[in-house]
């Protein structure tokens, strides 16, 4: 029973810890490796009060204020409280409490004066991992102050050199704060790197996205390229063969493009070819893809659909084309496109598709322009 209760108890652990957000795991994965270094103190300081040391009553002291300021901020971040403060893994405070348990296992065991100073650089390191530089100065100083005030008072109870006399416990505080400080600023350049470091990841993301959106889309238009477009088809096919569904490919050719370049210049033509796929782009199905062939050919692939359905949106596209208004962009200029379709069918290599829609274009070509053809097979 209670290895099932325990078995049960660790699940819900576990599944609770996996709905958390990434973030708030990690930082309470530091906050508990922090409780287990007062733990450790703790148990350190028993081993020092059953050989008669110091009394029991620090090691009991130190860990019932260690248990409770743990459970605190545990309980502040796991809740999502944390969340609305600016440092929501609180490094700062929980440094700040950390070091302040040292000061005061030093005040409550001066013997071990030494001991708690050596200590002190454990909360400290995890400043290496958040510390600002100002962050840096404030602990410093707050160190220096308290530490300075905790050897004085302590000072002539304690029956170690170099702790004796007034000079000596000077000596001993500027050899820990000159440590302390060196170990600080080196925390913090260490947290400025990561802060570098993790910007110019972020920065490198960036570009490679762009650089992913630079290799797929057409330059002049913006719409997939011949690339891309081949590799949307590719899934396509892989897609319609696992559902037994069928497709469409259709290219549009743009008709006496040539003479479009002859009359207004070849800058006019980009113009052109900029507005056209953006007209294409526009009155196409949400679900169809339509990529820039190569010059004045547009590839449209039609989800789902059979010839006869694609011959109809090609008809609609065809119609918009040919009643646009141009003269914005070339006075007097009137365009038509001629459309070829090539439908596809299980078993079908993608060029023997896109050889159909080119037959078919060749056909609309041939009847004369301004028209949409299709070949089924
Ligand atoms: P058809 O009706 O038989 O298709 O005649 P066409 O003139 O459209 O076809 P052709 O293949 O003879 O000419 C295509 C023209 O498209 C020639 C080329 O200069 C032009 N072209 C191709 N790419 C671009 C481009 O990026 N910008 C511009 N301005 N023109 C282009
Ligand atoms: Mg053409
Ligand atoms: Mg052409």
């Amino acid at each position: 029973m209670p290895r099932t209760g325990r078995g049960k108890m660790g699940a819900l652990a576990q599944s609770w810890i996996a709905s958390l957000d990434r973030n708030t795991r990690l930082r309470l994965r530091r906050t508990a490796l922090a409780s287990l270094d007062y733990l450790l103190t703790g148990i350190i300081l028993l081993g020092f009060a059953w050989i008669g040391t110091i009394p029991f009553r620090v090691p009991v002291i130190l860990l019932t204020v260690g248990i409770i300021i743990n459970s605190v901020f545990l309980t502040a971040i796991a809740s999502g409280f944390s969340r609305r403060w600016r440092d929501p893994a609180m490094t700062a405070t929980q440094v700040m409490a950390a070091c302040a348990t040292n000061v005061a296992g030093l005040l409550l065991a001066p013997q071990l004066a030494h001991l708690f100073i050596v200590l002190l650089f454990m909360p400290l390191s995890y400043a290496s991992l958040h510390f600002s530089t100002r962050m840096y100065l404030a602990t410093w100083y707050y160190l220096s102050i308290t530490l300075g005030l905790a050897i004085a008072a302590v000072g002539d109870l304690v029956d170690v050199a170099p702790l004796k006399s007034l000079p000596e416990q000077l000596l001993f505080w500027l050899v820990a704060v000159v440590a302390l400080g060196r170990f600080l600023s080196i925390s913090a350049a260490v947290s400025r790197l990561r802060t570098d470091l993790k910007s110019k990841n972020e920065e490198l993301q960036s570009a490679s996205d762009k650089l992913t959106v630079l290799a797929s889309r057409d330059e002049l238009t913006g719409l997939w390229n011949r690339r891309e477009f081949m590799r949307l088809l590719q899934d396509e096919a892989r897609r319609a063969a696992r559902s037994q569904t069928s497709f469409c490919v259709a290219i549009i050719d743009i008709d006496h493009f040539k003479e479009v370049n002859d009359k207004y210049g070849h800058l006019v033509g980009d113009a052109v070819l900029h507005e056209f796929g953006q007209m294409l782009e526009f009155s196409r199905r949400a679900t169809d893809s339509l990529g820039r062939y190569g010059g004045e050919e547009f590839t449209l692939l039609l989800q789902g659909a059979r010839l006869s359905t694609a011959t109809v949106a090609l008809e609609r596209t065809r119609n918009l084309i040919a009643q646009h208004d141009w003269s914005e962009i070339a006075p007097g200029l009137d365009l038509t496109i001629s459309a070829g379709i090539g439908a596809w069918h299980p078993g079908d290599t993608l060029t023997a598709v896109i050889n159909r829609a080119d037959a078919a274009l060749y056909e609309a070509k041939r009847a004369g322009r301004n028209c949409v053809r299709t070949v089924a097979r």
